[in-house]
C-alpha cells in the first residue's frame, strides 16, 4: 500500500485513514519514526508495561493512562492482600 501525506509547517502530517485501518492505528496510539538510508519508517510501537517493560502478547490493561502486563498486575495484586 502507498499513500502521499503532506508535511505541514510545523513538520507534522496524517496517516492516510486506509494505512490506519490496516494496522490498527487508533488515535492515540504510540508510533515509532526512525531512519533507515533514504527511508522515513514509520511503525506501529505495541504498549509496553510501565513495570518490567515487555509486551508478552497477552492482555494488557490501562491504569491511570499506564500500561500494565498481566503478569505484573497479579504481582500488584498480592502485594496488597
Ligand atoms: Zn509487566
Amino acid at each position: 500500500m502507498r499513500a502521499v501525506s503532506l508535511v505541514g509547517s510545523r513538520g507534522g502530517f496524517s496517516i492516510p485513514k486506509a494505512v490506519r485501518q490496516t494496522l490498527d492505528i487508533a488515535p492515540g496510539d504510540p508510533v515509532e519514526i526512525y531512519v533507515e538510508g533514504e527511508a522515513i519508517i514509520l511503525q506501529k510501537r505495541e504498549p509496553v508495561c510501565v513495570f518490567c517493560g515487555q509486551n508478552d502478547g497477552g492482555k494488557m490493561m490501562t491504569v491511570k493512562d499506564n500500561t500494565v502486563c498481566q503478569a505484573c498486575c497479579r504481582e500488584a495484586r498480592k502485594e496488597f492482600r
